[in-house]
């Protein structure tokens, strides 16, 4: 079958967001994301750039209109600007509306202005903290001022930076108001990520850590009037404005509250696995069909018949106090 039909899951949710991990390999070891000795895949296993064009370039047949290109850190992957570059036929032609990006920030000095040039216009860099030492601490091998650079190069660039940080309780947390500070400063929407139960890392307990937006939240009100936006991505994400600097401040709260009615996505993993839900194990392969013929047609069967079988929604729940529904892959595996 090859009718181009758009993706419809059996929920009756357009599938139009597709979020790609080119790399599982990083140059950061992020205390919550990975463990300090990581075993990598065989280069083998990994799609090629050839591939994962093949690849992204089907979804976008099939209706997808946004592309997120994450990681592991995807700006370390060799000759990634090749991919990007390839993608910008897609923006030319309307195909496909966005093309971004999630990254460390520590390459964007390197790659800034070739990300615009290739139309990249939104990037969302992921930073916790302000402070040289505690950014050690928490990235494990990252340096604050590379990542700090990064961000200087991509706005010069003309890229609009989102900054995402992950809440860790006793972490960040008192950092709430220089960090939105820092990012009003700058004209940066900040992004308040809830710690999720991902992989076993060895040296964490993930509930200690857990630091509820719900409390984060009620923290900036006792500061500003937060007025509450319609604006929906589809994802886990809710949006606040604080009405006296005008800055979107937004919440992604997969674990506080259960959005999955309106999920729009989902997720390549650089193995060529898709993952129709972050929170369930459930995954299609789609590399077998890719490198089992050079025609297009059983790769589209195989994505349809994924989509066909996308989960109402995830198990995760800290409510517990065990981290249920927890699943046992990293998020470098996924990208987030
Ligand atoms: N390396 C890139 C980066 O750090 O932005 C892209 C990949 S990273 C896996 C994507 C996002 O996932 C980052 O914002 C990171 O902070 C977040 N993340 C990683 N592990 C997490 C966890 N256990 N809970 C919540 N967010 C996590
Ligand atoms: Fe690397 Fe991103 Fe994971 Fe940190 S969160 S270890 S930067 S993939």
């Amino acid at each position: 079958m090859n009718t181009h039909a758009p993706l419809i899951d059996p929920f009756a949710r357009a599938i139009d967001y597709l979020r790609v991990s080119v790399t599982d390999r990083c140059d950061f070891r992020c205390v919550y994301c990975m463990s300090e000795n990581m075993t990598f895949l065989p280069k083998k296993e990994l799609l090629t750039l050839e591939e994962l064009d093949r690849m992204c370039s089907t979804f976008i047949r099939l209706g997808v209109r946004k592309l997120r290109i994450t990681g592991g850190e995807p700006l370390v992957r060799r000759d990634i600007m090749t991919f990007f570059r390839a993608m910008t036929r897609h923006l030319d032609s309307g195909a496909l509306s966005e093309l971004t990006l999630t990254t460390n920030g520590s390459q964007l000095g390197r790659f800034a202005s070739d990300l615009h040039a290739a139309g990249m216009r939104r990037i969302n860099v992921s930073l916790d903290t302000l402070d040289e030492a505690k950014f050690a601490q928490i990235t494990r091998w990252g340096r604050l001022p590379q990542v700090l650079n990064g961000i200087d190069a991509a706005q010069k660039a003309g890229l609009r930076v989102k900054i995402n940080a992950v809440a860790l309780k006793g972490f960040n947390e008192d950092e709430l108001f220089r960090l939105q500070e820092w990012c009003a400063g700058r004209d940066m929407d900040l992004t308040f990520i809830e710690v999720m139960p991902m992989g076993d890392l060895g040296n964490e307990d993930r509930l200690d850590q857990y630091w509820s937006l719900k409390d984060l939240r009620a923290r900036l009100a006792e500061r500003f009037t937060l007025i509450d936006l319609a604006e929906r991505t589809g994802g886990p994400a809710r949006y606040v404005q604080l009405q006296e600097t005008g800055q979107k401040i937004g919440f992604i709260t997969p674990l506080t509250h259960n959005f999955c009615e309106s999920c729009n996505r989902v997720r390549l993993t650089c193995t060529g696995e898709l993952y129709m839900c972050l929170g369930q194990e459930d995954m299609a392969d789609l590399r077998a069909p890719l490198r089992a013929s050079a025609d297009d047609a059983a790769l589209e069967d195989a994505i349809r018949a994924a989509i066909a079988r996308k989960p109402k929604g995830h198990d995760f729940d800290y409510s517990r106090q065990k981290v249920d529904g927890q699943v046992s892959r990293h998020m470098s595996h996924t990208g987030g």
